[in-house]
Order: structure tokens, then C-alpha cells, then sequence
């Protein structure tokens, strides 16, 4: 790592000590010679100072401590196994879709029609006395 994108992109990590060595060297390392990502270290300090400070004002009693007892890792005996969902159910639903899909477009096509058929009925009402008008 020798570019002071790399450095500052590791400054949060190497400041909450969540870098592994190799990291961790390479940003001190870089760090001692590098005035800019000096600088960006120690805003990021004053930032985290900031944000300790609003968060022990907001919770004041809540305090952060490795625990007591290391935690184990989950193991795959654990896990919860999935329900088998079956084939069918998603066929009957599936089938149930379809089903109030194609009454719908059953339902639309039969109402364009109506309308269809009125607006025909309405149009000669009003073309056939012109019609009968026109020869005389
Ligand atoms: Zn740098």
C-alpha cells in the first residue's frame, strides 16, 4: 500500500484496531511519511471524539465491553431448517391467478364490447334521419 487513497480508505479501520498486521504496518508505515493522511487521521480523531461525545449524551448509560465468554461461531447444527414447500401449492396458486386474471380480461373485453355496440347504436341514431334528409 503506498497511495494515500489506500491510507485514508484504511484510516477508520486502523483507528477502531480492526486492520490485520499487514494493513496495520502498511498505514503506520505510510502514515510517517505522509503529511496529507496525517492530517485526514487526525480529522477522523476529532470526528470520532465527536461522535463518542453525541453518543454518550444520547445514551449516557450504555457502555461497549468485549464479552465475558467468547461467542461461538454458528454451526450448520443449528441452523434452522427450511420448510419444504411443495410444488403443489404453487401450482393451485398459480392456477387461482390465472384464473381471476383471465375472468378479468373476460370481464374487460365484454364491457369494450357493450360500450363498443352503444357507441355503434348511438352513431347511426344520428346518421340515419341525415341519411334520409340527403336524397331530397
Ligand atoms: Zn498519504
Amino acid at each position: 500500500m503506498n497511495t494515500c487513497h489506500d491510507c485514508q480508505a484504511k484510516l477508520l479501520n486502523h483507528l477502531y484496531g480492526l486492520l490485520d498486521d499487514a494493513d496495520e504496518r502498511g498505514v503506520q508505515d505510510h502514515l510517517k511519511v505522509c503529511e496529507p493522511c496525517r492530517a485526514a487521521l487526525a480529522t477522523a480523531q476529532q470526528q470520532r471524539q465527536l461522535i463518542a461525545f453525541a453518543a454518550k449524551g444520547e445514551f449516557p448509560k450504555v457502555r461497549f465491553a468485549p464479552p465475558a465468554q467468547p461467542v461461538a461461531e454458528p454451526t450448520e447444527a443449528a441452523a434452522v431448517p427450511l420448510p419444504q414447500r411443495s410444488w403443489q401449492r404453487w401450482a393451485i396458486a398459480a392456477g387461482v391467478a390465472l384464473a381471476v386474471v383471465g375472468l378479468g380480461l373476460a370481464g374487460g373485453v365484454s364491457c369494450y364490447t357493450r360500450s363498443q355496440d352503444a357507441d355503434r347504436a348511438a352513431m347511426e341514431r344520428l346518421t340515419v334521419p341525415r341519411a334520409r334528409e340527403d336524397p331530397a
